[in-house]
């Protein structure tokens, strides 16, 4: 294996640990990938606890999901990871995660604005809701794919989230974007009424965004 790919494993290793302890994932819940070719990724293996995955648990898999390095099988919602790197070439890294808070917004059907932290308008744009569907299906994965051509992070009703990034790091910082978002929504309804910013705060923050 070469250089690149010892350091991209070691960081999705790193990045499974850190999921684990800010408790976005359990058990072995979550999945993460990192495309190091344009049909080559890494990804990890499902059933495996993520907070103690080692680099060599990973694997290297095409876009059509055909195992090419690794002993383990790789994870079951392996589809939704394909469907976002075919969609869109400026994907590096995929993280899929259960943030509770981000999750249970969708269990009582709320939707996530990015419109009310400015860092949320610039980072993540509109944050699109998909339906739920039966996780490992490829009809969800293009759900998923469709939902998110043109969005770094969706969530996924009564299920969890998906963040993308040109880099693994991005996806991994999209994820804790969406999550403080939900947390902040959250509390603000704890507190009385939830104020977006201003149509006019948004459009300059959104042409930060595309600047
Ligand atoms: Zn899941």
């Amino acid at each position: 294996m070469s250089r690149l790919s010892d350091h991209i494993r070691r960081d999705m290793v790193l990045v499974c640990r850190r999921l684990y302890a800010r408790g976005f994932i359990v058990g072995t819940e979550g999945n993460v990938s990192v495309r190091v070719a344009p049909d080559r990724l890494w990804i990890t293996p499902t059933g495996y606890h993520k907070g103690r995955l080692r680099p060599k648990d990973l694997l290297l898999i095409d876009l059509e999901g055909h195992v090419h390095f690794g002993q383990a099988r790789p994870s079951s919602e392996t589809p939704m990871h394909l469907a976002l790197y075919h969609c869109r070439l400026d994907i590096g890294a995929v993280v899929h995660a259960h943030p509770p808070l981000a999750t249970a917004l969708t269990v009582a059907r709320y939707r996530l604005e990015a419109t009310l932290l400015p860092e949320a308008v610039v980072l993540l744009g509109e944050v699109p809701t998909v339906p739920y569907e039966m996780p490992t299906t490829a009809h969800f994965a293009q759900e998923i794919g469709a939902a998110m051509r043109h969005a770094q992070a969706a969530l996924l009703e009564n299920h969890g989230s998906v963040t993308v990034g040109a880099t693994l790091q991005e996806a991994f910082n999209n994820l804790e974007t969406v999550e403080r978002l939900a947390q902040i929504f959250y509390l603000a309804k704890t507190l009385g009424h939830v104020h977006p910013l201003p149509p006019a705060a948004v459009e300059a923050l959104q042409a930060l965004r595309h600047a």
